[in-house]
């Protein structure tokens, strides 16, 4: 007994374990007849477009029978080395019986043959997947069973050669211009323009051709037995997921390579059938505008991917409503009903069959920022979604594309050349052929535009500073491409009209020769290459963009300043919404000719006296700057930096610099000499700059201060609001804050005597250095804010010097030795974690103490989440990054509260 009982168990355990296995998981779903087993929300296991039937099914939309094998299926038919798992094919015979059921017809059937298409699918849209085969079933005897259900012999041989073509060239990879070229012929002998030209038996010869053609380039017959087909048909869709093209978009995109595609089994409708049959895509609104219409393009007596193949001219949608008005107005009620069941604009594709509309496919629809801002605002209006709902709905790096300045329209430019748009906006700059060239050119005030035969990692450095870049090789996907989109940075590539000749500095485009320092303008939009330049326009921004800004004001906690020098900047921060200027560089305000003589002469002096002399000369220009900011800021903050670069970086470089200066000033050109020579230094970074300045050359920032509240005190005296905030760089020691702080009050309350008003202002200070964020609890006894420099807090605390990163650094990022580069996103475990240091140690000892971030960081969606995160009061970027900054401070206050969960739902 005990024996027998135990020879049972193995095998029944054996029986109960693989039964356990197959029967926990389900293959495939079906969806027909007004029900699926799948819904909207399952796109991980049934992939965009199989989710997109089952809930068009389930929503009683008209959508041909059919079934969706899983993405998981896909996954296990990868690691079992290619094999279909175990019950996955009876799953898909039986889902087939049920598709037979519902169009009664039978598949392989001579008398009444089901057809089928077979399309991929995965969880996000990917270029690249296996594209859909249709009319699968078909062979010579099954075509007879079509012909005679259909007395429309033309349409079946029309139907058997399209199956034989998508067949052989997707599932067989011959290549489809063979299939093509017979057909041309075909069309030739015949002296016709369109396929729709060709009869019955034109079509019949075609098929017997295809047929020769395909034995010729597999070595095999057609296959002739419909199961055969279909199974060849599934394992081309899966194979594809690991399809170059698609591995390497993936890639790009950030999508995961393991999660497989799904494969939908699809009963064919036909919109072949002549001229009350069609086919059709479209959007529910303007992908472009955003305009609430319609929007979509179809073609009679057509198949499949002809409206997209431009092989004929798709027909505008208000043909439809024209030829089939019933049609039409169905239409329009399953895009109403749509867009209010997913709350979203979606793309459609839809085929009518002798009169019958069929839905084959819906998803959330790809738009422009313009359109994606208008959509929102309009859903909000009509009560689909909600402000947050909407905010989220909009990337926030998205608005670059709004943000940039275009060609003017108006304007008569010269296009010489045209390559592929790969990344948007206009650029207008001086030739030049290398990152060097780039840099070094710019360095002197230069714009540039960087024209390459292709670009490099190494090239990063220049494409960084150039206006624009174009190259002559390279598609869509090319480095240049990808890194210009990424840096929001106008771009065209592979514009194989130009040849470049590096040795001579120049290149030509069919008769011009452009050379190195010419200017040139690229359209980045259309790809265009214009010699000269080309006026440019900011673009007109929308009311709705305007809605959406002040949405972000009432739905996020951290505030957007911006980082502005000029009272231009400043206007254009402010008409963007910034709540003030949280860096306004000092510095930046010698760069004029005029302004830096005064300046040197500052810097050369050998005594106090002279100096101050000097400073005297400087103030002016200080003070009518801070004027002039103060009143484009009409009473928001002005955080004003006083200087901080080292004094040598402002003295002349050149010989012919330095002689003029000596000419100038009349002082020698040996002690000009010998002071540069003085003011040397092995490591400016860490060197006599910042503050350190303020402590030896107090005079310094006691000018520049006096020209702050000066400013100040005039304004306020006519009434007009000012806040300056003056902020001290480099602080390490909570002493020498405490000198300059005294300083600057002492300062400050003599020229409020002078003028005879009281101004309210503030003192606080850059924190940069890792020794003022770990004594941020003293620091903070001194400081009434605090704003992180967190360009020079990265290279101190990562001991990373920012300009000669580049050499390694993009290596560490490809290696992915480290995610992100630390200057673009924080590197939130290391400068991050001191952040959070400093600003919970501010606070012990400050509790009102104001916390701002002002390095490029502040206008890094990522970088801008963690700021949220650590509670400072706002970030301060470009004048240009504001909108995205505000919308992604709004997204980082919303992320979290459940409003994204409704997003990912579509
Ligand atoms: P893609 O992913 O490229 O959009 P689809 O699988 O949606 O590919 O197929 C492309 C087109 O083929 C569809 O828009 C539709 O016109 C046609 N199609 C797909 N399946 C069927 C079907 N069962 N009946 C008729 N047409 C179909
Ligand atoms: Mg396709
Ligand atoms: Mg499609």
């Amino acid at each position: 007994m005990a024996l027998t009982s135990k020879k049972q168990k193995k095998p029944l355990k054996k029986a109960s374990t693989s039964k356990k296995l197959t029967s926990g998981k389900k293959y495939v779903y079906y969806f027909g007849d007004g029900k699926a087993e799948g819904t909207a929300q399952m796109k991980d296991l049934l992939g965009g477009k199989g989710a997109g039937l089952a809930e068009m099914t389930n929503l009683g939309i008209p959508v041909p029978s059919g079934f969706t094998i899983t993405t998981e299926a896909c996954r296990e038919y990868f690691s079992l080395g290619k094999k279909f798992p175990d019950r996955m094919w009876e799953e898909v015979l039986n889902n087939l019986k049920n598709v037979e059921k519902s169009m009664n017809s039978e598949f392989g059937n001579p008398e009444n043959p089901l057809l089928i298409s077979v399309r991929s699918g995965a969880k996000f849209s990917m270029p690249g997947m296996m594209d859909t085969v249709l009319n699968l079933g078909l062979n010579d005897e099954t075509l007879k069973g079509l012909i005679k259900k259909t007395k429309n012999e033309k349409f079946a041989y029309d139907t058997y050669r399209r199956f034989i073509t998508m067949f052989g060239s997707i599932v067989t990879n011959i290549d489809r211009k063979k299939f093509e070229d017979l057909l041309e012929e075909a069309k030739k002998a015949k002296d016709v323009q369109l396929d729709t030209e060709l009869d019955a038996k034109d079509f019949k010869t075609l098929v017997k051709k295809y047929k020769e053609l395909y034995k010729k380039e597999t070595g095999t017959n057609f296959p002739s037995d419909p199961y055969e087909q279909l199974r060849m048909a599934i394992k081309a869709v899966f194979d594809s997921w690991y399809g170059d093209r698609a591995a390497t978009y993936r890639r790009l995109h950030g999508i995961p390579d393991d999660l497989g595609t799904a494969c939908n089994i699809v009963a064919m409708v036909f919109g072949n059938m002549g001229e009350n049959s069609g086919t059709g895509v479209g959007f529910t609104r303007d992908p472009s505008t955003g305009e609430k219409k319609f929007f979509a393009e179809f073609l009679v007596n057509a198949q499949g991917e002809d409206v997209v193949s431009g092989i004929r001219t798709p027909l505008k949608i208000e043909e439809l409503k024209r030829r089939m008005p019933k049609i039409y107005s169905q239409l329009e009620k399953i895009c109403n009903k749509l867009e209010k069941h997913y709350k979203d604009m979606l793309d459609i594709e839809f085929t009518i069959q002798e009169g019958k509309l069929y839905m084959l496919q819906t998803r959330v629809g790809k738009r422009t920022a313009a359109a994606a801002i208008k959509i929102a605002v309009d859903m909000v209006n009509e009560k689909l979604i909600d402000k947050k709902i909407a905010l989220l709905r909009i990337e926030p790096e998205q608005l670059n594309q709004l943000l940039h300045p275009t060609i003017d329209l108006k304007a008569e430019v010269k296009v010489i050349a045209k390559g592929l748009p790969a990344s948007p906006g206009a650029a207008v700059g001086r030739v030049v052929f290398s990152a060097q060239d780039a840099e070094e050119w710019v360095e002197k005030g230069e714009r540039v535009i960087l024209v390459r035969n292709e670009t490099s990692p190494e090239d990063i450095g220049g494409m960084a500073v150039a206006q624009g870049i174009l190259t002559a090789r390279g598609g869509m996907t090319s480095h240049a491409a990808v890194v210009g989109r990424g840096m929001g940075k106008c771009c065209v590539v592979g514009c194989g009209e130009i040849t470049i000749r590096e040795e001579e500095k120049c290149f030509t485009a069919g008769e011009i020769t452009v050379k190195e320092g010419d200017y040139i303008t690229l359209n980045g939009t259309t790809g265009e290459v214009i010699l000269g330049q080309a006026p440019l326009v900011m673009p007109k921004l929308s009311k709705e963009f305007y809605t959406i800004m002040q949405w972000t004001d009432e739905l996020s906690k951290l505030k957007v300043r911006a980082n502005a020098d000029t009272p231009k900047d400043a206007r254009v921060a402010r008409d963007f919404g910034a709540s003030g200027i949280g860096l306004c560089r000092t510095e930046h305000m010698f760069f004029d000719p005029d302004r830096i003589r005064a300046f040197r002469e500052m810097i050369l002096s050998d005594n106090i006296d002279q100096r101050k002399k000097a400073l005297d000369k400087i103030k002016p220009y200080q003070k009518k700057d801070f004027i002039g900011i103060f009143k484009e800021m009409k009473g928001l903050p002005v955080t004003i930096r006083l200087l901080d670069p080292p004094l040598h970086e402002f003295l002349p470089k050149t010989d012919e610099e330095i002689e003029i200066l000596s000419n100038e000033m009349g002082v020698s050109i040996r002690r000009i000499k010998s002071k540069i020579k003085a003011l040397e230094e092995f490591n400016p970074m860490l060197g006599h700059r910042g503050c350190r300045l303020g402590v030896t050359y107090p005079e310094i920032y006691e000018m520049q201060v006096r020209a702050i509240m000066e400013a100040a005190c005039e304004l306020a005296k006519k009434k007009i609001k000012v806040i300056p905030e003056i902020m001290i760089p480099l602080v390490a020691h909570v002493n020498e804050l405490k000198l300059m702080k005294e300083l600057t009050v002492k300062t400050s309350e003599d020229v409020m005597k002078q003028y005879r008003i009281k101004v309210e202002y503030k003192v606080g200070t850059m924190i940069e250095l890792a020794r003022a964020a770990i004594t941020a609890d003293q620091i903070a006894t001194e400081a009434e804010f605090f704003s992180f420099g967190t360009n020079d807090l990265t290279q101190s605390v990562f001991g990373l010097s920012r300009d000669d990163a580049g050499k390694f650094l993009p290596f560490y990022i490809d290696n992915k030795i480290i995610e992100d580069d630390p200057f673009i996103t924080i590197d939130t475990e290391g400068v991050g974690q001191i952040m959070e240091i400093g600003v919970k140690k501010g606070r012990k000892t400050n509790k009102n103490l104001k916390v701002g971030i002002c390095g490029e960081h502040g206008g890094d969606p990522k970088s801008i989440e963690f700021c949220h995160k650590i509670n400072l009061n706002y970030v301060s970027c470009s004048p240009y990054r504001v909108p995205i900054a505000k919308l992604a401070a709004a997204h980082a206050n919303l992320k979290g509260k459940g409003a994204e969960v409704i997003k990912s739902t579509v």
